[in-house]
């Protein structure tokens, strides 16, 4: 690739084009084996498709260009491309994990991993001095898992910071960049070992595929990750590949919108009697909102927000007409969410009030509608919610 603007890079990015026929859209390769021209030797390196698959090296091959890492890897969800990650440790090593991270990574290490002997640990990483101090009383320490912003009250931990502490103490940081895609950050490049992504979310973009991504700089981990990725097998289907891409070349324009949107919303509930506390990295008086200027060129379209205590939230989810009460984020359409019970249901209730995820909280994911049309609906939804 000679342009390297990230504009252009979603669109002509890693293997573009159909080498065969110059298709400028990668064709579904929907085949599990390869034809091979003789013992031992392959057409184009593909024998068997969950080995490798052309449409999904295409989709591999354009994440580690966007992310600017070494090797890409698909996978069948987000938490599919965590799990493939994870394998890289082992019995006796311990892993930090940000305080509020999406509950389905909580639950993989609370109840799977546990179970083989990697332990973990919630830690600030928002406080790099916590942090370290936390790395120094533990030498098996061997992972950081860190979100930023992460879900749902949209910390900001400092990446290049945290990767440095990890490093310092010979452990690997894995960066979950699906709130804000590479188009607006780029981990790897802050020193992160590791990106994953939901591309469920804003990669895929339209609400209609589920799949994970994995992208590393470093040639023995990608060796090691695409080694699980083959013996475990959660790889991503060369149909589910080729959604994944057409939805990648609208990544810029798409997130363009939601950022003007989700600027919009804040604005509009930052303002609002009914509204207690607003998280969203955009707005000046956030905590973080300097850590994540200078690591991110936006602040992603996630805002989440405690209705007031005079305020029914249950009547405010009824109440919605245009946004949709709905698990997920990141697609075109303005979703709500109630986090407690719904994507961070899997964390005990004790641990939910600690990390602030009280039961008045709502996560909303500001699409690209017309602003507003959000705002509008937003607005006769909180009204009613308000107890006499
Ligand atoms: C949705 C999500 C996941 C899990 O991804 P799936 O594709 O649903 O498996 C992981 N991390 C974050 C931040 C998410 O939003």
């Amino acid at each position: 690739m000679s342009n390297n603007n990230i504009n252009t890079k979603v669109i002509h990015g890693g293997i573009a084009e159909d080498e065969t026929t110059g298709a400028v859209s990668i064709p579904i390769y929907q085949a599990t084996t390869f034809r091979q021209v003789e013992l031992g030797k392959t057409k184009a390196g593909y024998e068997y498709g969950r080995s490798g698959n052309p449409t999904r090296k295409a989709l591999e091959s354009l994440i580690a260009d966007l992310e600017e890492g070494a090797a890409g890897f698909a996978f069948a969800s987000g938490l599919a491309a965590l799990t493939t990650v994870l394998f890289l440790f082992k019995s006796g090593d311990k892993i930090l994990t940000s305080q509020n991270v999406y509950g389905g990574t909580f639950r993989i290490l609370d109840k799977i991993f546990k179970n083989f002997g990697v332990s973990y640990e919630i830690v600030d990483t928002a406080n790099l001095m916590i942090l370290e101090e936390t790395f120094k009383k533990d030498k098996n320490i061997k992972g950081l898992i860190i979100e930023s912003p992460a879900n749902p009250l949209l910390t900001i931990t400092d990446i290049k910071g945290a990767a440095e502490i990890a490093k310092k103490y010979n452990a690997l940081t894995i960066v979950d960049n699906t709130f804000l895609t590479p188009y607006l950050q780029k981990p790897l490049t802050l020193g992160a070992d590791i990106v994953i992504h939901s591309a469920t979310k804003y990669l895929g973009g339209h609400s209609d595929v589920i799949a994970g991504l994995a992208v590393t700089k470093d040639p023995t981990l990608a060796e090691r990750i695409g080694f699980f990725q083959n013996a475990a097998g959660s790889i991503l289907e060369p149909f589910d590949s080729w959604l994944l891409i057409r939805g990648i070349k609208t990544l810029a324009v798409r997130l363009d919108r939601h950022l003007e949107n989700a600027a919009a919303v804040a604005e509009f509930l930052k303002n609002n009697k009914a509204v207690k506390e607003i998280y969203y990295p955009g707005l000046k008086d956030f905590n973080g909102y300097e850590i994540n200027k200078k690591q991110s060129k936006g602040a992603g379209a996630i805002i989440s927000f405690i209705l007031s205590d005079n305020y029914d939230y249950k009547i405010f989810f009824k109440n919605l007409k245009t946004i949709a009460l709905a698990e997920s984020l990141g697609g075109v359409e303005s979703l709500a969410c109630h986090p407690a019970s719904m994507t961070h249901a899997s964390i005990p209730k004790e641990i939910r009030e600690k990390i602030g995820i009280t039961d008045n909280l709502i996560r909303l994911s500001v699409g690209i509608e017309d602003k507003n049309d959000i705002i509008a609906d937003l607005e006769q939804a909180i009204n009613p919610a308000g107890k006499r």
